[in-house]
């Protein structure tokens, strides 16, 4: 498929692929058995000025387009799904910042956050607050120039090793949306300590960890949006997490695919090339098709974000739905292709198997996801 790449997205796509050979793929293992944080791979991205891709240039950012990025995440992720997953969430939270923080804020931090100097995650989820944001209970009391922040939360990306955390909190006990606000907080913070960290069975090297807010002292001046206003803010970082999810998802699947079609040549059985069962000619066939659709619909909701309608970002919920269930049954397809040599460690398949597994969970699951695309079809959101 011709995608009518521009020079430069050409060139992003160039970059993200040599560093996915060269830097992430031969780590990519370790960072797997030892669910070591990824730091090196991170450093290679910033040296490659990857790390502010999406900011724009007056915060030092690359001013890259969706289209790139999702360009760039899918490369990354054919290397190490979980520095492509560090690598989304900092460009997610830091886009947090650029739609909903001050002139001031976005001067002293972005620059920073482009560098990949520091890391930026995003805290939304609680023990009792996952696919229903709107259940949120840390709370952000109003105290003079200050809010009191309380609670705790669950499942963050880079819990340990980011700097910055776009922190959803209760601001006022209004019920839906309104009650709920988007805060910068800093990790030196007093009070704010992490906790637990996940063992999981993918995803290894993403720190997967628990927050906890207890009287942090948080400046105004690090609201992002107005004082009850997360919603704009969570959508805006919804849509760079949601493609970015979807990009790693494509990447997986691709590289799945490319592993089958060389099994298919290289594996004899009963004298002839694997390839050569209709059998398996029609598993390399689907996963072919899989692959194409998951790229043509994420290409364009990459373009169709690029310029967002006001509301929810339809196209980006479709592409994360389609291409994480779809990454699914490829990896699933491409696993049983390799036969007990696929579910070894030998290859990277179980991994990614394992990998994309959490994808059809984070950023809002399928099914609450299903949900809000059939009513907002249905036209019963208000
Ligand atoms: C790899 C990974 C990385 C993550 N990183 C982050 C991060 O950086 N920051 C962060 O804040 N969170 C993060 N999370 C947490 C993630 O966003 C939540 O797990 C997710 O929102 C789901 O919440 P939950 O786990 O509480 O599930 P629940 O909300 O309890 O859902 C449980 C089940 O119920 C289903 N369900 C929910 N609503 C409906 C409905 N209306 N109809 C039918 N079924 C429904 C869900 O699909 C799910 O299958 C991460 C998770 C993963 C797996």
């Amino acid at each position: 498929m011709d995608f009518n790449l521009t020079e430069q997205q050409k060139m992003i796509q160039d970059t993200a692929k040599d560093l996915s050979l060269l830097e992430l793929s031969s780590r990519a293992v370790d960072t797997d058995n030892t669910g070591l944080f990824p730091w090196d791979a991170l450093r290679a991205l910033a040296e490659a000025d990857l790390m502010g891709m999406l900011l724009p240039p007056a915060y030092g950012g690359g001013g890259a387009d969706l289209l790139s990025y999702v360009i760039a995440v899918e490369e990354l992720a054919k290397g190490c799904t979980n520095t492509a997953l560090v690598f989304v969430t900092h460009l997610a939270a830091a886009h947090g910042v650029l739609v909903g923080g001050s002139e001031e804020l976005k001067k002293e931090l972005l620059p920073v956050l482009a560098q990949g100097k520091r890391l930026a995650a995003w805290a939304a989820t609680e023990a009792n607050a996952g696919s229903n944001v709107l259940a949120v209970e840390t709370s952000a009391k109003s105290d003079g120039n200050n809010y009191i922040v309380n609670g705790s939360k669950v499942y963050i990306t880079s819990a340990e090793e980011a700097e910055y955390y776009v922190t959803v909190a209760r601001t006022s006990p209004a019920p839906g949306p309104t009650g709920l606000s988007a805060l910068l907080i800093n990790k030196e913070t007093a009070g704010f300590s992490t906790g637990r960290r996940f063992l999981r069975m993918g995803m290894n090297g993403t720190s997967s960890g628990e927050l906890f807010f207890n009287d942090c002292k948080v400046d105004k001046k690090n609201l992002l949006g107005k004082e009850g206003g997360y919603m704009p803010v969570g959508m805006a970082m919804a849509t760079i997490g949601l493609l970015g999810v979807a990009a790693i998802a494509l990447g997986v699947s691709q590289a799945s695919l490319d592993l089958c079609l060389k099994y298919g040549k290289e594996r004899v059985i009963n004298g002839q090339p694997l390839g050569n069962y209709q059998g398996v000619q029609f598993l390399v066939s689907e996963m072919s098709v899989a692959v194409d659709a998951t790229r043509a619909l994420l290409y364009s909701a990459a373009v169709a974000q690029q310029n967002p309608q006001p509301g929810l970002p339809i196209a980006a919920f479709k592409a994360k739905l389609f291409a994480t269930e779809t990454a699914l049954q490829v990896t699933d397809k491409a696993l049983q292709m390799h036969g007990g040599t696929g579910y070894t460690k030998e290859l990277p398949l179980e991994r990614y198997y394992r990998d994309v597994r959490g994808l059809t969970l984070h950023f809002s699951p399928t099914e609450p996801l299903k949900e809000t695309l059939g009513k907002a079809l249905m036209g019963l959101l208000p």
